[in-house]
């Protein structure tokens, strides 16, 4: 059997080695590294991938989140309401730019924002939620869409750990996840759904305007070369990224199809298990299963994590300590918050190997193990 890692993006990589070195080996040979027609392409076919009107490629998923939030004019101490359950990223850019972090709740089964507790902590001061589309679930988005246009807000998607993800609304319609909130971001962190082999991200949108600003804010707020109308940053994808994330896109939608495979048989392998809770998927969303995570009833979650690493199986926790328990945090008010929900799941969950490359002899393996741990 080979190795177990919760990703195996070398394994994902031979296989499309050919393709991949061709395309780097082009842009070292073309030596335009920043910018240029790589970089513009990969932009057009991931924007026709996600179907939404405007892509700006940018050097990560945390700089996706915190240009975003420069584009909004936003003021000090303006409120984003942002569920405490998620990666720091989420949250870190709005206290960057002196806005007040206000953490909401997340819904038990799906693990993301819960609109009828984010409702609740609109005030007048807020002026933006993001939702996080979290270990690959879409949140609930028609409904913080309305609940965002009723109150005037801007909505801005992280979408780190779901690109290919799709949500269907109540008319019938599909859109991906990204495109339909103001704004939408992602990072192409290697071990993402679409992973580079570094650092890379995104911001999407359908509003000319914003994109237009997003893109300028990402280059030193410049309009042109050398004359610079805002205060922005220096935020790029670079060429040989782009190549490399080019060709990946091809095959995005098959890397999905593994990982709902994937999730599939454990799924079925814990179906009738009391202690474990498996994966809920809201007929709203595709699930494409950035990570495989269990609620785990009444079992020692420690004793469980020691256990599968003693027999090589890795397992995580994403994330051991929610944002508004974290120190960062302390003068934001953060241990001022009571979130029941997003505590109980932090004491519970348990992330699984999750990758486009597991076989059904690595899965067994795996269900097995844990099977004899909780049985015993
Ligand atoms: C990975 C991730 C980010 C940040 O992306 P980077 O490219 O690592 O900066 C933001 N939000 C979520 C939910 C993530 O998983």
């Amino acid at each position: 059997m080979r190795p177990l890692q919760m990703v195996d993006t070398r394994t994902q990589y031979l296989k499309i080695k050919p393709a991949v070195d061709a395309a780097v080996l082009k842009v070292m040979e073309s030596s335009q590294f920043i910018g240029g027609k790589v970089v513009n392409d990969f932009a057009a076919n991931l924007a026709a991938y996600n179907q939404v009107k405007h892509v700006i490629p940018c050097a990560n998923g945390t700089d996706a989140l915190q240009i975003s939030m420069m584009a909004l004019d936003l003021k000090p101490g303006d409120e984003v309401i942002t569920p405490s359950f998620t990666y720091i990223a989420t949250v870190e850019a709005a206290a960057l730019l002196h806005l007040q972090p206000v953490f909401t709740e997340v819904d038990k089964h799906t693990f993301c924002m819960d609109a009828d507790a984010m409702e609740k902590a609109i005030t007048p001061k807020t002026k933006a939620i993001i939702p996080v589309h979290l270990y690959g679930h879409a949140a609930e988005m028609e409904k913080i869409m309305a609940i965002a246009k009723k109150y005037g807000l801007f909505v801005i998607e992280d979408n780190a750990q779901a690109i290919g993800c799709e949500y269907t609304f109540r008319d019938g319609s599909v859109k991906k996840t990204g495109s339909i909130g103001h704004i939408g971001c992602t990072s192409f962190y290697p071990s993402k759904n679409l992973g580079a082999f570094g650092d890379g991200g995104a911001i999407f949108t359908n509003d000319d305007a914003l994109a237009e600003k997003l893109k300028k804010i990402a280059s030193h707020g410049q309009s042109k070369k050398y004359y610079h109308d805002m205060v922005g940053c220096n935020s790029r994808l670079d060429a040989l990224q782009a190549a490399i994330l080019d060709v990946k896109l091809t095959h995005l939608d098959e890397y999905t199809d593994a990982r709902r495979k994937a999730a599939d048989f454990y799924d079925k392998a814990f179906a009738s298990n009391q202690k474990i809770t498996t994966p809920f998927r809201a007929a709203y969303s595709k699930h494409v299963f950035h990570q495989y995570t269990l609620i785990l009833n009444e079992v020692d979650r420690d004793g469980l994590n020691n256990y599968l690493a003693e027999k090589g199986i890795p397992s995580m926790i994403y994330y051991p300590v929610p944002c508004h328990k974290q120190k960062m945090f302390d003068t934001f008010g953060g241990s001022s918050y009571q979130l029941p929900v997003t505590d109980w799941l932090t004491e519970r969950v348990i992330s699984l190997p999750m990758h486009t490359e597991l076989d059904e002899e690595q899965q067994a393996s795996i269900v097995s193990n844990i099977l004899s741990y909780i049985n015993r």
